[in-house]
């Protein structure tokens, strides 16, 4: 079969493939705990579901503009000036299916064949593989000291003439750190100087503990969204827990709104209306949904931390947003149990019925990706079965629903 040599060479999203592996094992009856869900465990908020009722029980629900209807820009006008102290105008704002479908579109209209995209490691899976899919070409920047944050002279380094873009995750999917202010201001500065472009994936901007901030990159341009290099990605998925509405923004200059409407009205048309009266909802309804979707998911990520110490061998970077973590699971990558991330994953999903990500995926080998979005109790049970499939020193025998298991590989 001839296939595209692009295409052929993108492999599956990891995280949704694992997603897949899970609900079909749960579906045979297997007590599978998930940590590597990306998605809370919230209901949606009602205000959301009203509103896409109603869309729906109007019957009218037909083709509506590409770039969204005028109703949700209004909201997100409004979400722009209220969180970001940002003034937008409805022509900076296109809506599409998704974060993902977002950024896609924001590449695709940015970059030529060749061009480069700087991308920070750890970084979120699917940037690397969005920009090679446009013919573009990912620049990773591992920071070098070993952390999750580069110095800025790191990504200064590999700024070059092809340098189209830069993508920035603040909190940051998987490590959950908040890049600090000062990083932020300098790639501003740097993306304004050099003319490039700063993609700003905000998508878990309000998810963020202990009174920490993530002061968003606009702060530090003096320039409105029409001059300026600063490109705004967002979205209900996380911050509502509204990932199945498949609901996202871009805030950009009107010239590229422009390009990327002309791009998804030869795709995708259009993000459905009932999906966008369900994020209308969600915006212009009650905040503190929000406020405690965070607290809950803070407890979660305390808790987490509490119960990885019972590990002696693996450490983990304190989470300040999101709810991901990346624990170094190094010292359980080199013996006869698996050689590397992937196969710590499979084991654990084969012998403990847990579902981890490998670092791997994210730029990060010997880590971990786990994910605090689910209850309490799955979280302690979870790190209690990879703590008996792991470590020689916990007890042998384990319950994993109504099974007694023995481990005898260690
Ligand atoms: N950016 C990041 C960093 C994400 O983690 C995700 C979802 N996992 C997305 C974008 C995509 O969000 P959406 O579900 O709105 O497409």
């Amino acid at each position: 079969m001839s296939l595209s040599q692009v295409a052929s060479s993108i492999p599956a999203s990891p995280t949704i493939a694992l997603n897949e592996e899970a609900r079909l094992l749960r579906e045979k009856g297997e007590p599978v705990i998930h940590l590597g869900i990306g998605e809370p465990k919230n209901k949606t908020p009602i205000t959301a579901i009203l509103s896409s009722a109603a869309k729906l029980a109007s019957g009218d629900v037909k083709y509506v503009p590409t770039d969204g209807t005028p109703s949700l820009k209004k909201a997100i006008v409004r979400y722009s000036e209220e969180n970001y102290d940002r003034v937008v105008a409805p022509q900076n704002i296109i809506v599409s299916d998704g974060a993902k479908q977002s950024l896609f579109n924001i590449l695709f209209t940015l970059c030529n064949p060749q061009d480069e995209v700087i991308v920070i490691a750890p970084y979120w899976v699917s940037y690397p593989e969005m920009i090679k899919m446009i013919g573009a070409i990912p620049v990773i920047v591992t920071p070098e000291d070993g952390s999750f944050v580069p110095g800025f002279n790191e990504i200064e380094r590999v700024v070059g003439s092809y340098t189209k873009a830069i993508i920035v995750n603040s909190p940051n999917n998987p490590s959950g750190l908040i890049y600090p202010e000062d990083l932020i201001s300098k790639i501003v500065d740097l993306c304004e100087r050099k003319g490039i472009y700063m993609i700003c994936d905000d998508i878990y901007h309000k998810l963020v503990f202990d009174g920490k901030v993530a002061v968003p990159a606009c702060k530090y341009t003096q320039k409105d969204v029409e001059n300026s290099k600063v490109i705004l990605v967002n979205g209900v998925a996380k911050l509502y827990g509204m990932t199945g509405f498949r609901v996202g923004w871009v805030i950009a200059p009107k010239k590229l709104v422009e390009i990327m409407t002309n791009v998804q009205s030869q795709t995708t048309t259009c993000v459905s209306p009932v999906m966008q009266a369900a994020a209308e909802g969600a915006l212009t309804g009650m905040q503190s949904i929000v406020e405690s979707l965070r607290l809950s998911i803070q407890n979660n990520r305390d808790v987490l931390m509490q119960e990885l110490q019972s590990f002696t061998d693996v450490q983990c970077v304190k989470p300040q947003g999101t709810f991901y973590a990346l624990p170094d699971f190094n010292a359980y990558c080199r013996n006869s149990v698996a050689k590397n991330s992937v196969e710590l994953c499979q084991f654990l999903l084969k012998k403990a019925l847990v579902v981890t990500v490998p670092g791997k995926e994210f730029g990060m080998e010997g880590h971990l990706r786990l994910s605090y979005a689910g209850t309490v109790k799955e979280l302690i049970e979870g790190i209690e079965r990879m703590k008996w499939a792991l470590d020689p020193n916990a007890p042998s025998e384990i319950y994993i629903g109504d099974r007694k298991l023995v481990r005898d590989w260690l």
